[in-house]
């Protein structure tokens, strides 16, 4: 039996949706099964879910077309990295809806693994856009170390502010809310997608200013150019909650904006993942063979700080929220 809006708690509760709620605090076992049962958050987590088919998919046939030479190890290393990044952040997500409503403890685990996955791929595509797409003239950041360094606090920023706003807000969230919640990705999301932005402005509005082109850098910047159209669609979908918000009630099982905005979150990273595959066939190898370690391993740190944030802020939220909760559960 489903639940209204009205009969969970309100931090469970998305905007202007107002029914098809699983019960609370039922075995971990019911959400699983509920999978395969209708309810308002079915389809969000089986998009993603069909998202990371989709993207294990494409790695395997990226990889199939991998010419073989001295460098083909290291760019099918770098090929399931991206793939992983993105992976994560898609599961990360479809876990969180799939949970979220268990228990309050369960919303703010799920909720922080979910940013965890957002933040952590935002930085493993920094990494690689670095590596395969920012081309010199356009780059901004000359200084590879400063890039890194920037990239990883920015990536952690964006994890600890969103953990932030879920702990110090609450509904209605007043309008700050959704710009400090937006700010970590967005900024993390410019500074990795400036110097991209800026070669396709001189290729297709320029036409080139006299630089000649090759037909792999033509076609990765035409992947580009869908994947930031894709996530600034992501971005306006998100915020503005339509068609829900015109006809509230209406679109809870079915046709509810976050299907879309999920819907564009995979669209933004299969592009990526093609356009750095073009990419690929641009560059040059040796610099690429010196640093993939150092990559990884920088990888990994943020990984492990991105997961002590994790576990920190779910220590200090838990106890502030279930107080919150409780004290309003007495006052009705
Ligand atoms: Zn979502």
């Amino acid at each position: 039996m489903l639940l209204r809006a009205v009969d969970v708690f309100d931090i469970y509760v998305e905007p202007f949706i107002y029914s098809g709620f699983r019960p609370p605090n039922q075995p971990y076992s019911y959400y699983y099964r509920s999978l395969f049962s209708l309810h308002n958050e079915t389809l969000s987590v089986w998009i993603h879910l069909f998202g990371t088919i989709i993207l294990i998919t494409q790695i395997f046939s990226q990889i199939l077309q991998v010419s073989m030479n001295s460098y083909s190890t290291i760019q099918c290393i770098y090929l399931c990295y991206n793939c992983i990044g993105a992976c994560m952040m898609l599961l990360c997500s479809a876990q969180a809806h799939l949970f979220h409503s268990r228990t309050l403890a369960d919303h703010l685990r799920s909720f922080y693994l979910d940013y965890f996955g957002i933040s952590f791929y935002g930085f493993t595509s920094g990494i690689i856009l670095y590596r395969f797409s920012h081309k010199q003239q356009f780059s901004t950041f000359t200084n590879e170390t400063s890039y890194y360094l920037i990239l990883s606090l920015l990536s952690l920023y964006s994890l600890s502010v969103a953990c932030f706003c879920k702990t110090y807000y609450r509904r209605p969230y007043p309008f700050s809310h959704k710009i400090l919640q937006c700010s970590g990705v967005l900024i993390l999301y410019l500074v990795q997608i400036w110097p991209i932005l800026n070669n396709i402005f001189y290729t297709f509005i320029l036409s080139n200013n006299g630089r000649t082109i090759i037909k792999s850098e033509e076609k990765a910047l035409v992947w580009h150019l869908i994947q930031i159209t894709s996530f600034i669609l992501s971005g306006l979908i998100f915020v503005a909650r339509i068609p829900e918000r015109f006809c509230p009630g209406s679109f809870d099982l079915c046709g509810q904006s976050h299907h879309a905005f999920h819907l564009t979150i995979f669209l933004t990273s299969f592009t990526q993942a093609n356009a750095v595959f073009e990419d690929m066939h641009t560059i040059s190898w040796n610099n690429v063979h010196y640093n993939w370690k150092k990559d990884m391993l920088l990888s990994l740190i943020v990984f492990i700080l991105e997961s002590i944030t994790v576990f920190v802020w779910f220590h200090i939220s838990r106890p502030t929220i279930e107080r919150r909760y409780k004290v309003d559960s007495k006052k009705q």
